[in-house]
């Protein structure tokens, strides 16, 4: 039983170990803009940094881990300098590609560990093609989805805190993981969401409409909802915070991979 990096394994050290009961975890972060005071590779970073943390845990299972997958699906920052995105056609072929390399080594359990919404609705499809086009089972932890933002006041009458993007959640964690990274504060008067900027002017007052989490689904760009990258409200980010929620995230994946592991491939 051991944790493998898939880069370190030689072809020889593939063929000798019992990839079929093994499983394999490819994280996906992204290179987008991620408004002024964090970096383009911000996705990438804390899927990182959430896998490296959460493997440590875990030295028990079988598993092969690949390195994230920098580059996604961003188009919704294009306006913004410093974001590449691949097309929703390239990405799959890019993890159909991917998965039948995987598939060729052996395994039949691929974790896929996603950190930018922007991909959420993509893996999932992609999850049951591959199983019926390449017969392995694909198990989405889509932790951006999976864990509640930072906690923010909520004000009476006032509608809820919106953190999806660059604000205090993703801030807080990368000035807990990778602190160089982070340009100085304070973060006062980023950002936006229902109560300021962009996205409360367009956004507000309307029942099932919402950029994310809503009945009706919006397929918006990030300048409908910002002016400087950022959805959210960075002014209360702090590394404790952020360390808190790493932590919380980490625990709850390492459950994830243990579960997974015990699923028969
Ligand atoms: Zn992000």
């Amino acid at each position: 039983m051991a944790v493998h990096r898939w880069q370190a394994l030689t072809t020889v050290e593939f063929s000798a170990l019992p990839c079929s009961e093994m499983v394999a975890v490819l994280p996906l972060g992204a290179t987008e803009q991620h408004g002024p005071h964090l970096p383009v590779g911000t996705d990438a970073l804390i899927v990182e940094a959430v896998l490296q943390r959460a493997l440590e845990r875990v030295a028990e299972l079988d598993l092969v881990w690949l390195p994230a997958l920098w580059c996604t699906k961003s188009d919704e920052h294009r306006a913004f300098a410093g974001s590449l995105s691949l097309r929703a056609e390239t990405l799959m072929a890019v993890l159909h590609d991917l998965t039948a390399g995987i598939a060729a080594a052996g395994f039949r359990r691929l974790v896929i560990l996603n950190w930018h919404g922007g991909n959420s609705d993509l893996v999932s499809a992609l999850a049951r093609d591959l199983r019926l086009r390449q017969g392995v089972w694909v198990f989405v932890v889509d932790i951006i989805r999976s864990f509640p933002a930072a906690p923010s006041p909520v004000l009476p009458g006032e509608p809820p805190p919106f953190d999806i993007h660059g604000g205090r959640f993703e801030t807080s964690l990368l000035l807990a993981a990778q602190p160089d990274l982070v340009r100085p504060g304070p973060y006062t008067g980023i950002g936006a969401d229902y109560r300021r900027g962009r996205m409360a002017e367009r956004f507000s007052g309307y029942r099932f409409l919402s950029p994310e989490g809503g009945r009706v689904q919006v397929g918006w760009e990030s300048t409908d909802l910002t002016a400087d990258g950022v959805i959210g409200d960075p002014a209360g980010a702090n590394p404790s915070e952020g360390a808190a929620s790493l932590e919380q995230m980490v625990d709850q994946v390492a459950c994830m991979l243990r579960e997974i592991a015990q699923f028969p491939g």
